[in-house]
C-alpha cells in the first residue's frame, strides 16, 4: 500500500515534513546525530549538481562521502568542491569496489532513467542500500529486478519522491483523508515544459522509456494516487505527436484517464511541448481544493473553493527525503517510498502507453 495513503502513515509523514522545515532551528534543540549516514552520488548532471549536492549540505544526517562517475573532469571538480578523497571516486565500471569503502552507506542514482537498474544493482551488490531518482527504471521487469536485488543484499530502497515530504501537498492529503470538502469525485492534473536540446537522453526512448508521462506525468499520476488514496483500476490514454522529427522515439503530449475503485475520475496531461501546466484540482462533494504550481523546488501554494489558501512555507524537498532515508536506515525502519512504490508507478505508466498505442481501455490489476 502507497504509505502516503494512510490515515496512520500520512500523520506520521506530515510531522516529519513539519519537523525538517526549519533546518537550523531545530538543530538548535534535538540531540546530534550520533553518526552521519554518507552518500555517494552516481551520475553528476544537472540534478546532481544544482539540487541534491547542495542539498546534502543542508542536511542533518547525511554527508556527501562520495561520487560515481564516467567524467574524470567532473571527478576533479567535485573533490575540489566538496573534499572528496581519491578513495571515495568510483566509475560506473568500478562501482564493485564501494564494497570496500566504509565511508559510503548509500548510493543516490541521479543517471539517466534506463540506467538506474544498472547502477542500483551495482550498489547493492557492493552491500549499499540505494536511493533512486524518479522515474525508477523504465520497465516493471527492470523495477523488480531492482528490489530483488536490494532484498537479496538485505538494503534498503527508496525512490526520489521528493514530493511526499512537501507541506503543502501533504496538505492536500489531509484535505482529502479528512474529506474537508466531503468524498472525492474527480481530480485532474498536469505537468508539462517546453524541451530544449533536441540531443538530449531524454528523446532517446532507450534511454528514457517515454517522453513526457515518464519524465514528469509521473508527478500528476502520483498526484491523483495519493490524493485519491486508491490505485486506480483502468487507464486510457491519448498520445498526440506534432514534431515527429524531434520526437521520433517518443510522445511529445499525452492526455489519459483513471477509474478509481470508489468511483473517483481522474484526468491528466502532460506535455513536452509548452510550459505552464504545473498543477492539479480535487473536486469534492462540497467544494475543490488544489495546488498550482504543485509540483516544484520551491514556490508551491494553492487554493480552496472556500476562499482559503494553501500556502505552507517551503523547504528543501531533497534535503528531507534525505534526511528521512538516513534516519530510517539509523533507525532499521522501512522508507515511506520504498521500491515498491516506483514499480507501481511503472505499471500504471505501461499500461497508460498501452492504451495509447492500441485505443483501448486497460484494466490494472
Ligand atoms: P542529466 O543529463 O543532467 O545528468 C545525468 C548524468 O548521468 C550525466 O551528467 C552523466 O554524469 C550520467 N550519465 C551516465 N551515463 C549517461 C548517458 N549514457 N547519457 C547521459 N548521461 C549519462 O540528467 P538529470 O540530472 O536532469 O536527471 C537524472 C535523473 O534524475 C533522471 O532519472 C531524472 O528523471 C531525475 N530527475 C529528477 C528530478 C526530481 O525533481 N526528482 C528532477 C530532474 C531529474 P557523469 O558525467 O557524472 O557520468
Amino acid at each position: 500500500m502507497n504509505p502516503l495513503l494512510s490515515r496512520r502513515h500520512f500523520l506520521k509523514a506530515s510531522t516529519l515534513a513539519t519537523a525538517s522545515l526549519p533546518f537550523a532551528a531545530k538543530s538548535l534543540f534535538a540531540a546530534e546525530p550520533k553518526r552521519q549516514i554518507g552518500f555517494a552520488l552516481c551520475g553528476l548532471g544537472s540534478l546532481s549538481t544544482h539540487q541534491i549536492a547542495p542539498a546534502l549540505q543542508q542536511t542533518k544526517y547525511c554527508k556527501l562521502a562520495g561520487i560515481i562517475t564516467g567524467t574524470p573532469d567532473k571527478a576533479k571538480r567535485w573533490q575540489a568542491q566538496y573534499n572528496i578523497p581519491d578513495r571515495s571516486v568510483y566509475s560506473y565500471d568500478t562501482m564493485a569496489k564501494l564494497a570496500d569503502n566504509p565511508d559510503i552507506d548509500v548510493v543516490y542514482v541521479v543517471t539517466p532513467n534506463g540506467l538506474h537498474a544498472r547502477d542500483t544493482i551495482a550498489a547493492a551488490k557492493a552491500g549499499k542500500h540505494v536511493l533512486c531518482e524518479k522515474p525508477m527504471e523504465v520497465s516493471p521487469e527492470k523495477c523488480q529486478q531492482m528490489i530483488d536485488a536490494c532484498k537479496a543484499a538485505g538494503k534498503q530502497l527508496a525512490i526520489g519522491y521528493r514530493l511526499h515530504f512537501e507541506p503543502n501537498n501533504l496538505e492536500c492529503v489531509r484535505l482529502a483523508r479528512e474529506k474537508v470538502f466531503g468524498e472525492l469525485r474527480y481530480i485532474e492534473a498536469g505537468f508539462g515544459f517546453a524541451i530544449g536540446d533536441p540531443a538530449q537522453w531524454r528523446l532517446k526512448k532507450e534511454l528514457s522509456g517515454g517522453g513526457p508521462m515518464m519524465d514528469v506525468g509521473i508527478y500528476a499520476l502520483q498526484a491523483m494516487r495519493y490524493i485519491s488514496g486508491e490505485e486506480p483500476v483502468s487507464v486510457s490514454a491519448i498520445a498526440n505527436t506534432l514534431d515527429t522529427v524531434k520526437f521520433r522515439d517518443i510522445e511529445e503530449s499525452l492526455v489519459w484517464q483513471m477509474n478509481f475503485p470508489s468511483g473517483v475520475l481522474a484526468s491528466g496531461n502532460t506535455t513536452y511541448r509548452f510550459n505552464g501546466i504545473n498543477r492539479y484540482t480535487a473536486n469534492a462533494e462540497r467544494g475543490w481544493f488544489g495546488l498550482d504550481s504543485a509540483y516544484g523546488y520551491g514556490g508551491i501554494h494553492g487554493r480552496r473553493s472556500d476562499g482559503e489558501t494553501i500556502q505552507l512555507p517551503g523547504m528543501d524537498q531533497f534535503a528531507a527525503e534525505m534526511d528521512d532515508f538516513a534516519q530510517c536506515i539509523l533507525e532499521n525502519r522501512p522508507t515511506r517510498v520504498p521500491g515498491e512504490e516506483g514499480l507501481r508507478d511503472m505499471k500504471i505508466i505501461t499500461a497508460i502507453y498501452e492504451s495509447a498505442r492500441t485505443g483501448k481501455v486497460v484494466a490494472l490489476g
